[in-house]
């Protein structure tokens, strides 16, 4: 996986006039750490657990990165994730050095009690090394972990350092009550519609592919209803996209009509599968419904669902890469090749850690957004509702001056914070994209590279 993130790196590369010491320097990951440590297991038996934390830049500090639970992860996978997280920070102009982490365990098979030992134990044995902290390095979800993982993280981090006054910065993805930020939980599905959105926005990209602008009305196939696929899925359902497929590990299901995601959810956690919900085809094959017809697929599970093997029979016109290396770079050639509109997986799921730079920075203020202006600007707001009253003698509806002196709140900020960063990102793209006449990950690379590049350059090599 690392090699195929340094294909893209290459490629990127070959546009831009940096020498070959300073990629060289950009590419390397700077440090792997590896552990191995006891898990004492309900039953009383010993079971030796295996983990990584990477951290691929420090060209910026904290460096920051999810922490996964994956029962195939390997010292590649970390690495490669890490540097993604580089490439992503810099792209999205989030100030963190990338990293990511990871614990070989199949999360499905070990009780709630045991997940916590493994959680607290690898936390600690990063924090022997320094390896974890506010201003160090800040872990986050990835697969198999979320909020209640993150709340152990604090939590044991606190611990370890006692009166640390910034402690709650050690890790983001936390629970609201335990100083995570209001719209978290859902930044990185939301950022997969933004970006969704976004290039559907485009008109004159629309009509090449014979589509009308706009997400509404089109057929999207999602795969995964974790973190990332659940709410992606349910925010393009929500702004007028037809869910016409839905991908869990243990098969799939189909309907032209559209699935309300909510239901199928419900019926997951009734029946505990995905199949057999009332009025919908079954795949038990889970990685066949990839194949079906549809206008916009959304692989928001795991890496390498979309390979040389499979890549002549995908049909849909436009991928957005929820999770992270879902299509191989293969594959990604022959997609490009035939006019499909492939959205990267370092600008489209970078909702999740400018959200956590949010939750970072709300850390580190100690202060929840919004707390201190909220009311000011509403009773300013209210003033100048007056006013135009008075001016023209007329009166708003209760409605109306309900809703123009509305002042935000954090979710509201944290979500126009997060919409901002993934318009300005996408125009960013999309002119890198037309000056250089390349694809929309090459202008990813392209552009974070750059801004990677500035960095090293202007800090010089110690010593
Ligand atoms: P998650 O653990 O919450 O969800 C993953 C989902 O995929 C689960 O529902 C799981 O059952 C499902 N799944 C497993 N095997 C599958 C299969 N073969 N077919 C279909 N579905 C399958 O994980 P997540 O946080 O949603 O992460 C998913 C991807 O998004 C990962 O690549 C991760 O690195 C990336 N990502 C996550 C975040 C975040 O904020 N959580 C941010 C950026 C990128």
């Amino acid at each position: 996986m690392f090699a195929q993130v340094n294909k893209y790196f290459d490629k990127a590369a070959a546009h831009l006039d940096y020498p070959p010491g300073l990629l060289s320097q950009i590419k390397a990951c700077n440090s792997v750490f590896r552990i191995s440590f006891p898990l004492k297991r309900d039953d009383g038996t010993i079971e030796v657990m295996h983990g990584w934390r990477a951290q691929h830049s420090v060209h910026r500090l904290p460096t920051k990165g999810g922490i996964r639970f994956a029962p195939n992860v390997d010292e590649d996978e970390v690495s490669a994730l890490a540097a993604l997280m580089t490439y992503k920070c810099a792209l999205v102009d989030v100030p963190f050095g990338g990293a990511k982490g990871a614990v070989r365990i199949d999360s499905t098979k070990y009780s709630v009690d045991e997940l916590e030992r493994v959680t607290r134990r690898y936390t600690y044995e990063l924090f022997a090394k320094n390896l974890i902290g506010p201003g160090v390095d800040v872990p986050a979800p990835d697969y198999g972990t979320g909020a209640r993982e993150m709340a152990w993280i604090v939590d044991t981090y606190s611990t370890l350092a006692p009166g640390s006054i910034d402690a709650l910065g050690c890790v983001t993805g936390k629970p609201v009550t335990q100083g995570g930020v209001r719209g978290r939980a859902e930044s990185t599905g939301r950022g997969v519609y933004f970006a969704l959105r976004e290039a559907c926005s485009y008109g004159e990209d629309m009509k090449a592919m014979g589509f009308a602008p706009g997400v509404e009305g089109k057929r999207v196939i999602v795969q995964g209803l974790g973190n990332v696929g659940y709410h992606a899925a349910k925010f393009i359902e929500g702004y007028g996209g037809i869910i016409i497929a839905l991908l869990e590990r243990e098969g799939a299901i189909y309907s032209a009509k559209g699935l309300s995601v909510d239901k199928v959810v419900a019926h997951r956690k009734e029946t505990g599968s995905i199949l057999g919900f009332p009025g919908a085809k079954d795949y038990p094959n889970s990685r066949d419904a990839l194949e079906i017809e549809c206008d916009v697929l959304v692989p928001a599970a795991l890496e390498n669902q979309i390979t040389g093997e499979n890549v002549d029979r995908i049909k849909a016109k436009i991928i957005v890469e929820g999770a992270n290396g879902p299509v191989t770079a293969d594959a990604s050639e022959k997609l490009l090749a035939r006019g499909v509109l492939l959205l990267p997986d370092i600008y489209t799921n970078a909702g999740g850690v400018t959200v956590s730079y949010f939750e970072w920075v709300k850390n580190l203020s100690h202060m929840r957004y919004g707390r201190m202006e909220k009311r000011f600007q509403e009773r300013s707001n209210e003033r100048l509702l007056e006013a135009v009253e008075h001016l023209t003698g007329k009166h708003f509806t209760d409605n109306d001056r309900g809703r123009a002196s509305e002042a935000a709140g954090e979710e509201e900020l944290v979500n126009s914070g997060l919409e901002e960063t993934m318009i300005a990102a996408y125009a960013e793209l999309r002119t890198i994209q037309r000056d250089r006449t390349v694809d929309l990950r090459t202008a990813a690379f392209i552009n974070a590279i750059g801004k990677v590049a500035t960095a090293y350059t202007q800090r010089g090599i110690f010593p």
